[in-house]
């Protein structure tokens, strides 16, 4: 080609999500020979339930080939409200929810329909990357709220109410949290719900983790009086049941915007594929004892990791309530987080995240998955301790 590719303005406000950056980069240095920990992936290392996949591919055999009705399969989406209902006491219709390829259309879909130039949209900072990129590419304002260390990282309601203004239209929740593994209380989900009971402000409630929690039941802004109708729950099939690479996600939603996002499907991706959509229903009918050991098995190395991590001089780590990621400050160590996690990767082998992936908040801080196995967690975090330790004998003295 020889003429200047012309994008569009739009294209340069996206963003990325550095976890496949990493990845990639990881896999190249692999490919010399080098043994690399991984602890970049925010993905369960557990393979699909065998019930998931036989149904799976029964649908195949038995004729599942052709297009969906757009917002999905009427006995999927009527799974998918009976859970909903179940597991947020509230009253979900099939007729709210939409099946996407993944969670993350929720994302985008939620952005496209409801925000443009001039308003205005609270997220988590440090939160998911892709709600900053999608917030600046509708050409609405990111205003973040920062989740803080002191506070286990939960969001805080007053700093939240405080960052809203008149253009506020949509307001982003994260509970249970990526990258902090923090989870938002029924007492601040109360206050927040109150807060902005007669205000028209939509939340996206991004409940992606909500089964992978290691204490207590899941909670939902959208279980509050008069909140259900202004709140998009985003949940899906990836985490809950190691499904990462089937693209399975959901959102539950008011029906005049389940309409808006049909037409969204109808214009994008037609529908989701048909067998895949036949196995979550055998996932969410069928036996749960997988995600129950998967959540168990997270829970122990949760533990282990976060007590190695508090071991190393340099680094602190608070104990998160659900997702699979820690989040140390690593500030002590001297070096910015991207510097840190460029130098784990180089000279330790071990890919971690940056905590400021995650928004200009997370400055100081990295990111670990530990859906890895323990042998690897142990020996991912002895690697981060021998560069601590090098870090600190090459610090000056003072
Ligand atoms: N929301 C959060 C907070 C996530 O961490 C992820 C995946 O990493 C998603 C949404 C997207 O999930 P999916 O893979 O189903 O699109």
């Amino acid at each position: 080609m020889t003429e200047e590719l012309r994008l569009a303005d739009r294209t340069n406000r996206l963003g990325t999500e550095t976890a496949f950056e990493v990845l990639a980069r990881a896999k190249s240095l692999e490919a010399t020979g080098l043994r690399i920990v991984h602890l970049e992936i925010g993905e369960p290392d557990f393979r699909t339930a065998e019930h998931i996949v036989e149904a799976a591919v029964l649908a195949l055999k038995e004729g599942w080939h052709h297009y969906t009705p757009s917002p999905g399969i009427p006995s999927l989406r009527e799974a998918i409200a009976e859970h909903v209902s179940a597991t947020r006491r509230i009253d979900v219709d099939p007729a709210e929810v939409v099946v996407t390829l993944g969670a993350k259309p929720i994302i985008f879909y939620s952005l496209l329909s409801l925000a443009q130039k001039g308003d205005d949209v609270i997220y988590p900072d440090p939160g998911f990357p892709i709600y900053e990129s999608m917030i600046r590419f509708v050409g609405a304002r990111p205003v973040p709220v920062k989740l803080r260390e002191e506070k286990d990282f939960r969001m805080d309601v007053e700093e939240l109410v405080g960052a809203a203004g008149p253009a506020t239209r949509l307001i982003i929740l994260n509970s249970p949290n990526n990258p902090t593994g923090s989870v938002m209380g029924q007492d601040d989900l109360r206050m927040l719900a109150n807060s902005f009971a007669d205000r028209n402000v939509i939340f996206l409630s991004d409940e992606i983790y909500s089964r992978i929690l290691y204490d207590g039941a899941p909670t939902s802004i959208a279980s509050f009086p008069g909140m259900k109708d202004r709140t998009i729950i985003l949940d899906g099939f990836s985490k809950t049941y190691a499904m990462t690479g089937w693209r399975l996600g959901y959102g539950v939603m008011n029906r005049r915007l389940a309409q808006t996002f049909t037409k969204l499907m109808i214009n994008s991706n037609s529908c989701t594929p048909a067998f895949t959509q036949m196995a979550a229903i055998a996932a969410l009918r069928g036996d749960q004892a997988p995600v129950a050991k998967m959540v168990d098995t997270f829970r122990k190395r949760r533990d282990r990791v976060v007590e190695l991590l508090n071991r190393i001089e340099g680094v602190s780590c608070r104990k998160p309530r659900g997702a699979f990621y820690v989040f140390p400050n690593v500030r002590a160590l001297g070096k910015t987080s991207e510097e840190i996690a460029k130098l784990l990767l180089d000279e330790q082998g071990v890919a971690v995240l940056s905590g400021n992936a995650f928004g200009g908040y997370g400055e100081g801080y990295l990111r670990l998955s530990y859906a890895a196995s323990m042998e690897e967690l142990e020996e991912g975090v002895a690697r981060i301790a021998e560069f601590a330790k090098q870090m600190a004998s090459r610090q000056p003295c003072h």
